[in-house]
């Protein structure tokens, strides 16, 4: 029941604890929808917050768009909280 170990206190409602799970990566970049499932992401257990990690982010803005897109990711990942989680 390690749970510490494998999350962190959620910094939406701080109620819940965020811990890594997969789920389907889903943004809108530059027009084109994007989707990667199976991505790695820290899901808050009552909120159902998604933090996805910032290295698997640059990692998949590197396969797709090469360094032209680095600075606009932050801005994109940083803007949007959770495209559409949680619901249903
Ligand atoms: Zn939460």
């Amino acid at each position: 029941m390690d749970v510490k170990a494998r999350g962190y206190a959620c910094p939406r409602c701080t109620v819940g604890r965020c811990t890594p799970q997969t789920t389907t990566f889903v943004d809108v970049y530059h027009g084109q929808l994007l989707s990667k499932p199976n991505t790695r992401a820290y899901i808050c257990d009552v909120c159902h917050f998604v933090e996805f990690e910032r290295e698997m982010l640059e990692a998949l803005w590197d396969e797709l768009y090469g360094d032209v897109a680095r600075d606009d990711v932050q801005t994109v990942a940083g803007h949007k909280r959770s495209p559409t989680y949680g619901e249903g």
